[in-house]
């Protein structure tokens, strides 16, 4: 089941070369438990997996972010995947910075 997280950035994000909205985000750079990681929140704020499989939630509670992670969004077709670096402070998501397209 360790395949990756979800993340939900705080504002909304365009494809930097068509301007699709980039709605979906996911990375590998955490737990990778089917997390989901709101940007300003520091714990997982769900799981999206079968509830006999969910990490208690006291465990969930403690997960954090690395300091540095990256993001990618396959919600453009034609620009699929677009990345995004993001940083914490203090173990909370603070900043989310689109990659230019290369
Ligand atoms: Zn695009």
């Amino acid at each position: 089941m360790s395949l990756m997280d979800y993340y939900q950035p705080s504002e909304s994000h365009q494809c930097p070369r068509c301007g699709n909205p980039l709605s979906n985000w996911q990375g590998k750079d955490a737990s990778n438990g089917l997390f989901v990681w709101a940007q300003g929140i520091p714990a997982p704020i769900d799981q999206l997996v079968d509830d006999d499989i969910t990490l208690e939630i006291e465990l969930r509670d403690k997960r954090r972010l690395p300091p540095e992670f990256t993001i990618y969004s396959y919600s453009c077709p034609e620009h699929q995947p677009v990345e995004a670096f993001c940083e914490c402070q203090d173990g909370v998501w603070v900043r989310t910075e689109i990659r230019p397209a290369r």
